[in-house]
C-alpha cells in the first residue's frame, strides 16, 4: 500500500475507534434520530395491532427513553413475544434499568421471568400489595425490588402514582415534560379520570398525554361517552387508549380528540420533542 493510501486508511480507522469508544463511554448505543432531550414510548406489546411485523396479544407493555433511567413498564403476558417484539424493533432489553409493573393481572406481568431471564440488573417497581411470591421471584432472578406503596420519585422527571384503587390495587408512571405531564397506565382499573386528577394532584401540573390501557372496552356507548367527557374536562390535551380500552372507545377517543388522538398497538413509537431537562 503507497503511504499516503495507508495514512488515510489508518486516519479512517482512528475515528471509527474514537467514535465507537464515544459511543460505548456514554454508557448506552445511541441511536439515530436520538436527541438528549427527547421522550420516547414504544409500545413493545399490545393486544391492538400496529406495525405488521410484532406479535400481538391480550397484554401491555411500554418501553419508555430518554429520562435518566430507561424504563419497562409492565412485561405483556408472554415473554416470548415481549422478547421477540423488542427484537424486532430493535429495542434492547439489556438498556432497561428499571422495571415498573402497574398491577397483578397476569397480561401485565406474565413476560417478567423472561425478562429477568436476560436482563436481571435492573430493579422492579412494583404495588406493595403484590404477593410474596413474585417479590421472591425477582429476587431469585438476582434482581432488586421495591414495593410501592405511596406515590413516589422513580428517578429525575419520572414518578409513580403509588397503589390506587380499592380491589385491584395498581400504580401508573408519570413523565413530567416541559409540555405537561405524560401518565402511562396499565389497565386503569382505579379508573382512568380517577388516575389523571391523582396524577394533576401529586405533581401539580396538567396532563399532556395519557397513553395505555383505559379498560373501557366493558362499557356501552353513554358509558364511554361519559369517561370521554370527563378526561377532556380534567384538561388531558392527548390520548392513546390502548390494550383494554376497546375499539368502540378508541373510536369515540377519535371523534372528540381529533388530531390529538393517537393510534397506538403494538410497535408503535411516539417522539415527544426536547420534552425532558437536559
Ligand atoms: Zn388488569
Ligand atoms: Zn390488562
Amino acid at each position: 500500500m503507497r503511504p499516503v493510501r495507508r495514512f488515510v486508511v489508518l486516519w479512517v480507522c482512528s475515528l471509527l475507534v474514537s467514535a465507537f469508544v464515544c459511543a460505548v463511554s456514554r454508557g448506552m448505543a445511541a441511536e439515530p434520530n436520538e436527541r438528549a432531550g427527547d421522550l420516547k414510548l414504544t409500545v413493545v406489546y399490545d393486544n391492538n395491532p400496529y406495525d405488521a411485523r410484532l406479535q400481538t396479544r391480550w397484554g401491555f407493555s411500554c418501553y419508555v427513553k430518554g429520562a435518566e433511567k430507561t424504563i419497562l413498564f409492565d412485561v405483556g403476558g408472554d415473554g416470548t413475544v415481549l422478547l421477540s417484539n423488542m427484537e424486532r424493533l430493535g429495542v434492547d432489553p439489556k438498556t432497561v434499568n428499571a422495571v415498573v409493573l402497574s398491577h397483578i393481572h397476569h397480561d401485565h406481568i406474565g413476560g417478567l421471568s423472561h425478562f429477568l431471564e436476560v436482563n436481571p440488573r435492573v430493579t422492579v417497581f412494583m404495588p406493595q400489595s403484590l404477593p410474596q411470591s413474585v417479590k421472591e421471584r425477582v429476587r431469585l432472578a438476582g434482581a432488586n425490588w421495591v414495593g410501592v406503596r405511596e406515590p413516589m420519585r422513580i428517578c429525575k422527571s419520572v414518578y409513580s402514582t403509588g397503589e390506587l384503587g380499592v380491589f385491584i390495587r395498581e400504580q401508573a408512571l408519570i413523565i413530567e415534560t416541559n409540555k405537561g405531564l405524560v401518565l402511562i397506565t396499565g389497565c386503569a382499573h382505579p379508573g382512568i379520570v380517577e388516575m389523571v386528577k391523582k396524577a394533576k394532584e401529586q405533581l401539580s401540573a396538567q396532563v399532556y398525554l395519557v397513553l395505555g390501557g383505559f379498560h373501557l372496552c366493558w362499557m356501552n356507548l353513554s358509558q364511554v361517552n361519559t369517561i370521554i367527557s370527563g378526561v377532556k374536562k380534567e384538561g388531558v390535551k392527548r390520548v392513546g387508549p390502548s390494550h383494554c380500552s376497546g375499539d368502540l372507545a378508541r373510536k369515540q377517543f377519535e371523534k372528540v380528540y381529533g388530531k390529538d388522538f393517537i393510534l397506538v398497538g403494538a410497535g408503535r413509537t411516539i417522539t415527544i420533542a426536547h420534552a425532558l431537562p437536559l
